[in-house]
């Protein structure tokens, strides 16, 4: 049976896109530039599920500085700038345990559904929240 299915298998197309999509070599995106044409499909991510922890979101108008979430962080995720009285989230060291949105006494905190963070750099614009 397994044989049989891996035979098939042989003459389907892949189910998964090339990951991270964002560095890629070039030939990316040309396949993308070809998406657009409408040449080839690309696979679309599963939809995130209600509940989905991605990515800490961060609303700095809202935030009073109280340092609430860099007090209960387990990881160490969260720097209080005392210059600003905002913070900055490392995503790169981040649990997503969601703990920071829940103590946030004004919601200035939320976890978002974003998920795209794979990077070669921990201290990349796109791992860092503030
Ligand atoms: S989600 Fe958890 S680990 Fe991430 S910043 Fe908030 S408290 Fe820290
Ligand atoms: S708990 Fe909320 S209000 Fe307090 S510092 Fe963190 S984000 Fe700002």
């Amino acid at each position: 049976m397994i044989v049989l299915r891996l035979i098939k298998q042989l003459f389907k197309n892949p189910f998964t896109n090339k990951f991270p999509a964002k560095y890629t070599p070039t030939s990316m995106t040309e396949f993308l530039k070809d998406v657009e044409k409408g040449k080839v499909k690309m696979i679309p991510p599963i939809e995130t599920p209600p509940q989905f922890r991605g990515a800490v979101a961060y609303d700095k108008e809202k935030c009073i500085g109280c340092q609430l979430c860099m007090r209960i962080c387990p990881s160490r995720s969260i720097e209080f700038i005392p210059e600003t009285k905002k913070i900055k989230i490392y995503l790169s060291r981040c649990t997503f345990c969601s703990q920071c949105v829940e103590i946030c006494p004004v919601d200035a905190l939320s976890m978002s559904d974003k998920w795209l963070l794979a990077d070669t750099n921990k201290y990349s614009k796109n791992l860092i929240v503030e």
